[in-house]
């Protein structure tokens, strides 16, 4: 059944039962071992460890794949990786990436439309139908969340604008206009415009029809996810993607907002120990690892995402099967060392956010050798006590972070707006030490 009222956009796929769905995936596991026989690199792992598709029989045989890496991925730039003629590839996207190359991620007419499919499946189950009017103010081009959710959203009939990230003035007087219903949007963009929105003395339950946003792109918190809600007067999802399989629609949250379902019948799921490539148990955080198994163009087996997450046991009240996956806590590689103390940015923005008088933006600055400087905003409402109050107010803050952290940082109060906003994804992180 495909329908946009439903509470399923494809009921049956999205709730058969465990056996089923492992049935499902191996046979498509088995296909995709085949087309990547095509591909030189994925040949030659085969070859090396003498496996064939029939070889793979039951679920846990995924653990006889290689793994692919970023850096695999960077190594067969621009098209290695390739699995089908040039003719048929329709898209390519990339992933940013920090530093050298990007990764080039190639999609077929129907990886694309399947990318939408998931899309629309994701949309649907958080209530969001044909009458919803969908701005995507995330980045057009290469990005995969600006062009992939447009075709997601007009699958599901909605009617679209696509904003991009533009000014807060464009996308407030579009919001106004059109009646903008949902959002897409990172969490830095949407506590921004919630800074714009409370500066301008707009009340959006007044004046604003806003009443979802699908918030993703880059790790938050549950505190972030309040603070957005309770700014915006709107109910947060969170979104979870990335290009390298397919761009948004991989994880997402049902109405119950109880971690994300990731669409198994398009991708195996593992979460492993980074450091030995054994599975975690369920509830264990590690690495999530991802086998796109319905793809044409540019399958890639077992994924290193490097992502932080772990897998929720049990059923979701809202009957899908697909399992959950905790929100990201943050990615391996993000992970600080300071002052001999491992660190995520995420325990940070955790602390700050808790806050009521701390505001929505902050970047954690390294110089030296391990000094560290948090410098964060003040609520917008401004910080209206004395000086005095302002050194205890950073005082409090240095204090709660050093229990979160046990380094205690140095504290850096700002005014609210000052701290500079990205169009894409927030640095939240400025390393200039001189080690
Ligand atoms: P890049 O790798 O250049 O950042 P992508 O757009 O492919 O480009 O980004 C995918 C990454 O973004 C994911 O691997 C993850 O680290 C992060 N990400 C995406 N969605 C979320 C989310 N909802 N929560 C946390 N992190 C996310
Ligand atoms: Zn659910």
């Amino acid at each position: 059944m495909i329908g946009a009222n439903s509470m399923f956009w494809h009921e049956e796929i999205e709730t058969l039962n465990r056996a089923e769905l492992e049935a499902l995936q191996l046979n498509r596991l088995r296909e995709t071992v085949r087309r990547l026989e095509r591909v030189p690199f994925y040949r030659a792992k085969f070859r090396a460890s003498r496996l064939k598709p029939e070889d793979l029989k039951t679920a846990d045989d995924i653990r006889r794949l290689p793994f692919t890496t970023a850096a695999d991925l960077r190594a067969n730039y621009p098209n290695a990786l390739l699995a089908v003629g040039r003719d048929e590839v329709l898209r390519l996207h990339t992933s940013s990436g920090t530093t050298g190359k990007p990764k080039a991620l190639f999609f077929s007419r129907r990886d694309i439309d399947t990318a939408a499919e998931l899309i629309a499946r994701a949309f649907c189950m958080t209530g969001v139908t044909r009458r919803d009017v969908f701005q995507n103010m995330m980045s057009y081009g290469l990005f995969t969340g600006g062009l992939m959710m447009h075709y997601g959203a007009e699958k599901v009939g909605c009617m679209v604008i696509p904003s991009g990230p533009g000014t807060s003035e464009r996308q407030l007087l579009l919001m106004q206009d059109f009646g903008t219903t949902v959002v897409h949007v990172t969490p830095s963009y949407a506590f921004y415009f919630a800074d714009f929105l409370e500066k301008k003395g707009i009340d959006p339950r007044k004046s604003l029809t806003l009443r979802k946003a699908f918030v993703g792109a880059e790790p938050y918190t549950e505190e972030t996810r309040s603070k957005i809600e309770a700014a915006l007067g709107i109910e947060v999802y969170n979104s979870y993607g990335l290009t390298e399989m397919n761009g948004p629609g991989v994880a997402f949250e049902c109405e119950g907002k109880c971690g994300m379902h990731v669409w198994e019948d398009n991708f195996v799921l593992e979460v492993i120990d980074p450091a030995t490539g054994e599975p975690v148990s369920d509830g264990q955080t590690g690495e999530l690892v991802l086998t796109s198994v319905n793809r044409e163009a540019m399958p890639l087996l077992r994924y290193r995402t490097r992502d932080l997450t772990s897998i929720i046991a049990g059923p979701c009240a809202c009957g899908r099967t697909h399992r959950r996956i905790h929100r990201i806590s943050g990615r391996s590689d993000d992970m600080l060392i300071v002052r001999g103390v491992n660190i995520y940015p995420q325990q940070i923005e955790r602390v700050l956010m808790s806050m009521p008088q701390i505001g929505r933006n902050y970047v954690i600055q390294l110089e030296g050798l391990d000094e560290m400087t948090v410098r964060v905003e003040l609520s917008p409402s401004g910080f209206d006590g004395e000086v005095e109050h302002l050194a205890q107010l950073q005082n409090l803050v240095a204090e709660k972070l050093r229990a979160e952290l046990f380094v205690r940082p140095k504290v850096d109060l700002v005014a609210s707006g000052s701290l500079p906003v990205a169009e894409g994804k927030a640095k939240r992180v400025i390393d200039k030490r001189s080690m």
